[in-house]
């Protein structure tokens, strides 16, 4: 696993370790020197001296959660799984399907906007959330700020055409993410539907699907008739249960913006997915440059929630901004941090506007380590 020091940090950046001792102790964050300090806080320092941080490691977070928390508040969490592929191949029709046919128990009314992300119950009782953003923005956008949101990436291809340029680009983004595929082959009900030759072309890549006697599972599906999609989502449960995800409720909430908007008659609006903690109405919050006290909840049903637990998405009122998609949401503990940090960073925004970036690649680190 790999971590940063506040000295490594410094002697990374080239910055006298006091003065990084001082810039954290200004966010608010007494640290020692040989501290280990996760993303977030190494994104926020790094920014402020001017660095733009490059994740090389999708698990530098993780790790650093599991150093954070204690064991005996971790609880698990749902899965979170983006639907890739290429053009046509059936995402949009695969994430309706499941986004229509799963309600959670006991909630009058299904899905009916657009927001980024919805979490379903299935019968089992388990959960999972979908990121439904465009193509591999959620890929993308979120692992340029060097954000891990996916746990686990479906690849759907159809079986009626052939593993395409998109796909196999998908493929490479899961991979170079560390994160699990499951391929769905679409289509099935098509007469001219070859699934085997779907097998055969993920073969040709090294990718031997479980059926074949390898090790990805596969599950030949119809997104528009709803075919094979339990079975799907079971298969997806199982790589959930290989990862043993958890996280801890009890402390302040730390997630990502999935997107942002303003609204004429609310405000802005954000959906957010809580990463860890518990996302709270009257909950200082800050997100790139934007800030403010959330005034109202909604879930992806679009009823009012008091809270989100980790992997829950959820739509917030109160920011005085939109945030990227991407940017990484924090709570403080006073309105005042929040708004010290927010001032910062645009301040820090307007000055980097004159100079060009310097990078900060955080593979060094685990050649120091
Ligand atoms: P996307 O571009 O990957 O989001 O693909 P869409 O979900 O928009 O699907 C593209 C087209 O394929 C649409 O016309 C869908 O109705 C059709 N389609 C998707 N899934 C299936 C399927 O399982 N069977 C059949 N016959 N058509 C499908
Ligand atoms: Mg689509």
């Amino acid at each position: 696993t790999e971590f940063v020091t506040v000295s490594e940090l410094a002697s990374m950046m080239d910055v006298d370790v006091n003065k990084l001792i001082g810039t954290l102790m200004s966010v608010g964050l007494m640290v020692s020197i040989n501290q280990r300090l996760d993303a977030e806080t190494i994104n926020l320092v790094a920014d402020e001296f001017g660095f733009k941080t490059e994740y090389v490691s999708a698990e530098v977070q993780e790790a650093v959660a599991e150093e954070m928390d204690d064991e005996n508040d971790l609880v698990s969490r749902a899965p979170i799984v983006t639907v890739m592929g290429h053009v046509d191949h059936g995402k949009t029709s695969l994430l309706d399907h499941i986004r229509n046919t799963n309600v959670i128990a006991g909630e009058a009314g299904g899905i009916t906007q657009h927001i980024g992300a919805y979490n379903v119950k299935l019968e089992n009782g388990r959960n999972i959330t979908f990121l439904d953003t465009p193509g591999h923005e959620a890929f993308t956008a979120m692992r340029a700020r060097g954000t891990q949101v996916t746990d686990i990436a479906i690849i759907i291809i159809a079986a009626d055409d052939s593993v395409m340029p998109t796909t196999k680009e998908a493929i490479a983004h899961a991979q170079a993410a560390n994160v699990p595929m499951v391929f769905a082959i679409n289509k099935i009900d098509k007469p001219g539907a070859n699934p085997d030759k779907i097998r055969e072309d993920l073969a040709q890549m090294n990718l031997l699907v479980e059926d074949w006697g390898g090790k990805y599972q596969c599950q030949e599906i119809s997104a528009k008739k709803g075919i094979g999609v339990n079975e799907l989502l079971e298969k997806v449960l199982l790589e959930a249960d290989m990862l043993d995800l958890k996280a801890n409720p009890n402390r302040r909430a730390t997630g990502s913006i999935i997107e942002s908007s303003l609204d004429k008659g609310r405000g802005y609006v954000s959906t957010v997915l809580v990463s860890n903690g518990t996302l709270r109405v009257g909950d200082d919050i800050i997100a790139g440059t934007s800030w403010g006290r959330i005034k109202a909840m909604f879930n992806v049903r679009n009823q009012r929630i008091e809270e989100a637990k980790p992997a829950e998405p959820a739509i917030i009122l109160g920011l005085n901004g939109a945030p990227t998609a991407g940017d990484q949401f924090h709570v403080l503990e006073t309105e005042q941090e929040v708004r010290d940090i927010a001032n910062k960073r645009m301040q820090l925004q307007r000055e980097q506007g004159l100079r060009t970036q310097k990078r900060l690649t955080l593979s060094d680190v685990s050649h120091r380590i």
